[in-house]
């Protein structure tokens, strides 16, 4: 059963999981990674996607996170209690999870009123059993350092197919990519260049951490976007 068509039958996007995605990949039937864990809330909703295509939680290998922030961490401690997975995030996130540092720091007064709000979601604290380098592969991804919206975002590559690409790149409700809004992003000048880093890869897939996936063209999509000045 494939919850969102057009997907290849390896890829699972979680249903249920609120606004920020969560995405299942078949490394074999026996080994699965999950890619974000959603919020707090998402943990149950992942366990029972799996008892739906019959797999068990023991077969997540891996939980990659790809950023600390909590719509994308929240259930990380959850899943790893139930699986035993390996949690991995870049080197620069791990440090927000471990609660080492704050969670988020946001900017302008917007960012700070968030920030505020943001502060009573909670994730449990969890130390991070990978600390991922750019370069770093983990089955079939590679891990792409792609910093801007937190410094130790990620891409995970899969070569000549699928991106997945975080808060890095978010699809909107045209099914357009698009930045995340500035006052989200540590530092949206560096996320530019990250993203203009990315575009150069060729991909057919983006799958988002928040809107739909683009199932075709995505890397020009995303080009055309770079080359008109991150404007549509
Ligand atoms: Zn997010």
């Amino acid at each position: 059963m494939q919850y969102v068509k057009d997907l290849p039958e390896y890829i699972h996007q979680v249903p249920n999981t609120g606004f920020s995605n969560v995405y299942l990949l078949e490394v074999d039937p026996q080994s699965l990674i999950l890619i974000d864990s959603g919020t707090a809330s998402a943990g149950s909703k992942i366990l029972s996607y799996l008892g739906s295509i019959g797999k068990d939680i023991s077969s997540i290998r891996y939980v990659i996170l790809t950023h600390a922030d909590a719509d994308h961490s929240g259930s990380a401690a959850h899943i790893k209690r139930l699986s035993g997975a390996k949690i991995a995030i870049h080197v620069d996130d791990a440090p927000r999870i471990a609660g080492e540092k704050k969670l988020k720091e946001m900017t302008g007064l917007t960012g700070r009123l968030l920030g505020l709000f943001l502060g009573f979601m909670k994730i449990e604290k969890i130390q991070p059993d990978i600390k991922l380098n750019n370069g770093d592969t983990i089955g079939p991804l590679s891990i792409i350092h792609t910093p801007g919206h937190t410094d130790g975002s990620i891409c995970l590559y899969k070569s000549n197919d699928i991106l997945f690409s975080g808060d890095t790149i978010i699809v909107d409700n045209h099914g357009f990519p698009r930045l995340p809004s500035s006052y989200l992003n540590k530092d949206t000048n560096q996320l530019k260049k990250s993203v203009e880093k990315i575009s150069s890869l060729e991909f057919s897939t983006l799958l988002p951490g928040h809107g739909k996936p683009i199932f075709s063209n995505a890397s020009a999509l995303l080009r055309e976007y770079v080359s008109n000045g991150f404007r549509r």
